[in-house]
C-alpha cells in the first residue's frame, strides 16, 4: 500500500490520530475491535472487494512475520524438540499454542478443533468482522495470518486455508478451515 495508501485508509476511516503515529507494540488492550473491523471494511472500500481482500491477506501474513513470530520462542515452537516432531503434530500443537496466545493476550476467543485431515480454527469472538454484515466471509486477515504461521511452522510448506463460516454473514462463529496435507 505504501505509507500514502495507509494514510489514505486511516483518513477515510476517520482514524487520523494514527497517521504516522502507530500504536505501540505492547500487550495493552487499547486497540479496539471496532477499530480493527473498521480498518478491514475501509480497505475494501478503498481498493474494492477483491483488492481489499488481497491486501488483508497480505496484512495477515505480515502480522505473523513481524509480530506473532516473536512469540514463537516463548511458546517453545522453535526448540529442537519441537522441530523434530512430525508435521501433523507440529500443526496440532502449533495451532493450539497460537490459539492460547490469542485467548490469553487479547479479547479474541479461538477454539481449535481437529477432524480427519482438517484443523478448524473457530474464532468465537472475532475482531475482524466485529459488527459487520456481509454476504461472503470477510476475515481475510486471519486467513493470511494462519497461512504464514503454517508456512513457518512447517519449514516452508503451503496449505489450503480458507474461511468457511463468518459471523458477518450470520454464522455463529468465523471458521478458518485448514487442510493439513500441504500443497508442496
Ligand atoms: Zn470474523
Amino acid at each position: 500500500m505504501g505509507s500514502h495508501g495507509v494514510d489514505a485508509v486511516l483518513r477515510l476511516a476517520s482514524l487520523e490520530q494514527y497517521i504516522k503515529n502507530y500504536p505501540p507494540a505492547n500487550a495493552e488492550r487499547d486497540f479496539s475491535f471496532e477499530t480493527i473491523s473498521l480498518l478491514q471494511s475501509t480497505l475494501e472500500q478503498t481498493y474494492g472487494p477483491r483488492g481489499g481482500r488481497g491486501l488483508a491477506l497480505r496484512v495477515g501474513r505480515a502480522c505473523f512475520k513481524y509480530g506473532l513470530k516473536e512469540y514463537g520462542s516463548m511458546l517453545g515452537l522453535t526448540e529442537m524438540a519441537f522441530r523434530l516432531l512430525s508435521l501433523r503434530t507440529k500443526l496440532s500443537s502449533g495451532t493450539k499454542s497460537f490459539a492460547n496466545l490469542f485467548n490469553h493476550h487479547t479479547d479474541q476467543i479461538v477454539r481449535v478443533e481437529e477432524k480427519d485431515n482438517k484443523i478448524f480454527w473457530h474464532i468465537e469472538r472475532c475482531p475482524l468482522c466485529w459488527e459487520r454484515t456481509a454476504d461472503e466471509p470477510v476475515c481475510h486477515l486471519a486467513v493470511g495470518l494462519i497461512q504464514e504461521s503454517l508456512y513457518w511452522l512447517s519449514g516452508g510448506k503451503v496449505f489450503d486455508v480458507r474461511e468457511t463460516t463468518c459471523v458477518a454473514k450470520g454464522d455463529s462463529d468465523c471458521t478458518i478451515e485448514i487442510d493439513t496435507v500441504p500443497f508442496s
